[in-house]
């Protein structure tokens, strides 16, 4: 009796996941990024340098070719990815629902998201910094933005960062992404953008303005990948230690930010551990 007892908890115990990868609610296996044929990759669209859609549909910049390499060092050829516009709105939620399989589209990794996230990386680490009209020259930091009318990208953490982290009373501004962030400054409706120096130093080289060059954060920039895709999370981190071994990163980094001026670190960053 005891015996057949645990023998049906046995094969119940197995059975489980079977019966629910067979219903489609398997867990991190069936939906790993790891293992693929092709790939559905989430980057930003308005992102000189880092993501930008060229009007034929095609992506480029800096987070395109490290998803590129990542994806090519997992068994997936260029040919086999599709990029996404993923706006910073979206990116938890299109990663839930399987939308795109991964995100790399300056996706700092942050506790918060961590709890929906699981992230490989970082990939890189850039530091957040402001950008002002070039007649702004009272604007020198993080707390010359009181009473500024600064950017506020919905689903983006840079608003957190001046206005909850630093406790500066500075004015958000909603707007929908970075690239309309710098249209609004430069229309006048915002006095400055607080963001990835990156970000700001790939807008940097076609538009009026400057900035200040005072960073204050560190933004780990993450590959985005559904919770619980430990696996994919390894393999990335693989791809990501290879880029810096075999110079791609530093390559990479020099090919979109060389003439930036920016200060640009080509050692591999610490990760954070795939959890
Ligand atoms: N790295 C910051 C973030 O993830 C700002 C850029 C963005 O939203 O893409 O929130």
């Amino acid at each position: 009796m005891r015996g057949t007892r645990a023998t049906a908890a046995v094969l119940t115990a197995a059975t489980v996941p079977a019966l629910l990868a067979a219903c489609g609610l398997g867990g991190a296996e069936e939906t790993s990024a790891a293992g693929r044929d092709s790939l559905v990759i989430g980057v930003k669209g308005d992102q000189p340098a880092l993501g930008v859609k060229r009007p034929d549909g095609t992506y480029e910049g800096f987070d395109v070719d490290v998803a590129t390499y990542i994806a090519g060092k997992m068994g997936v050829p260029k040919s086999r990815i599709t990029f996404r516009t993923t706006n910073s709105s979206v990116r938890e939620e299109a990663l839930a629902k399987g939308t795109v399989d991964m995100i790399v589209a300056t996706y700092s990794i942050t506790a918060k998201r961590r709890m929906k996230v699981t992230f490989g990386g970082p990939y890189y680490v850039a530091h957040q910094d402001t950008f002002v009209r070039a007649d702004a020259t009272s604007i020198k930091n993080v707390r010359d933005l009181k009473d500024r009318r600064i950017c506020q990208v919905t689903g983006s953490n840079s608003w957190r960062r001046v206005i909850e982290e630093r406790k500066v009373a500075a004015k958000p501004v909603t707007v929908g992404t970075y690239g309309a962030c710098m249209d609004a400054l430069a229309a006048g409706r915002l006095d400055a953008v607080s963001t990835d120096d990156l970000i700001l130093a790939g807008f940097a080289a076609g538009r009026p303005g400057r900035m200040i060059n005072a960073p204050f954060t560190d933004e780990k920039y993450g590959v985005g990948l559904k919770k619980g895709d430990l696996k994919g999370c390894e393999e990335v981190n693989r791809a990501i230690t290879g880029m810096y071994q075999d110079g791609t990163a530093e390559r990479l980094l020099n090919k979109w930010f060389g003439r930036s001026g920016l200060k640009l670190t080509t050692s591999v960053p610490q990760f954070e551990g795939c959890t």
